[in-house]
């Protein structure tokens, strides 16, 4: 990127500069021609131009309409991309991505971090359900999305991506090795798309119950559920060993499919 580039803070633009850092991302999501990659802020393009000469496809949205030309130049070899200029959140990715046959669609990128959450709760939520998913994001949010039952960063959001995803974090980066540097530290996770799922009866229901198990941290379930039907929720729990004593972060994904599950026989879970 030029020096004179005026940098927005708002849009989350820290931009990376480190090649190896670059490459070492795009090479950990073993792209290939049969697969379509979508790239959320592509900015200078500085993972763009790795992703491209690997897969077969390369969509990539961009708010920020001053960087429209910069990545067509870089990119003005290939006719395999095309870049969306809005905002990703807004945009109808499931109708695009429906319009090609590959075989695999990857999410790569480097995230603008202020809407981290609700990117990656987007690809779930409008059923884009990407085959992997690669991003560098903040260093805390990956312990959060990568962490194990039991462990201080579990909470609602682990819970419900588990339930998709196997998520593991690759490796951490530095912020020095961004433009302008950011206040955080930073990390890249890779999500796989889970070949099976248990079955859920009522998928809102899992994610109002997830997140309200969680909803006070030092509460346990009998008081963070308690608009919920505490007898059959106990009963789940006791063959697991626990009681309404418990607290959410002690409670694995499949324990939370079960409770879910018994609560939601006749649509109508809430007392
Ligand atoms: N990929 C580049 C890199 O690694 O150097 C830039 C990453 S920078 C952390 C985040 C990028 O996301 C910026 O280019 C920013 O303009 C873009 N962006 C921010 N909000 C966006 C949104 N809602 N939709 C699409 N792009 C967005």
């Amino acid at each position: 990127m030029s020096n004179k580039f005026n940098y927005k803070k708002s849009l989350g633009q820290n931009f990376l500069y480190d090649e190896n850092i670059c490459k070492r991302i795009v090479d950990s999501a073993n792209i290939d021609r049969d697969t379509l990659v979508i790239e959320i802020g592509p900015g200078g393009g500085a993972i763009s131009k790795y992703i491209i000469d690997k897969c077969g496809y390369l969509v990539m949205y961009e708010i920020d309409e001053r960087l429209i030309s910069g990545l067509n130049n870089l990119l003005c070899g290939y006719n395999n991309y095309e870049i969306i200029v809005g905002d990703f959140l807004k945009e109808d990715i499931k109708e695009k991505i429906d319009g090609f046959k590959y075989k695999r669609v990857y999410v790569v990128a480097n995230l603008p971090y202020y809407i981290t959450t609700p990117i990656i709760t987007k690809l779930i939520d409008d059923e884009v359900f990407p085959d992997k998913i690669v991003i560098m994001i903040q260093k805390e949010v990956a312990s959060r999305l990568s962490a194990t039952v039991g462990g201080r960063d579990y909470g609602s959001l682990t819970v419900f991506l588990n339930y998709y995803y196997d998520i593991k974090k690759l490796f951490d980066v530095s912020r020095n090795c961004f433009m302008p540097k950011p206040n955080v530290d930073s990390a890249v996770i890779c999500m796989d798309l889970k070949n099976e799922r248990f079955f859920i009866k009522d998928i809102k229901l899992f994610k109002r119950v997830v997140r309200d198990s969680f909803r006070y941290k030092r509460k346990n379930l009998r008081n963070n559920l308690k608009e919920y039907d505490l007898e059959k929720i106990e009963n789940v729990l006791k063959g697991y060993g626990f009681d309404l004593g418990v607290r959410a972060e002690e409670l694995s994904l499949d324990i939370f499919i079960d409770i879910v599950n018994s609560i939601s026989d006749d649509n109508n879970s809430l007392l």
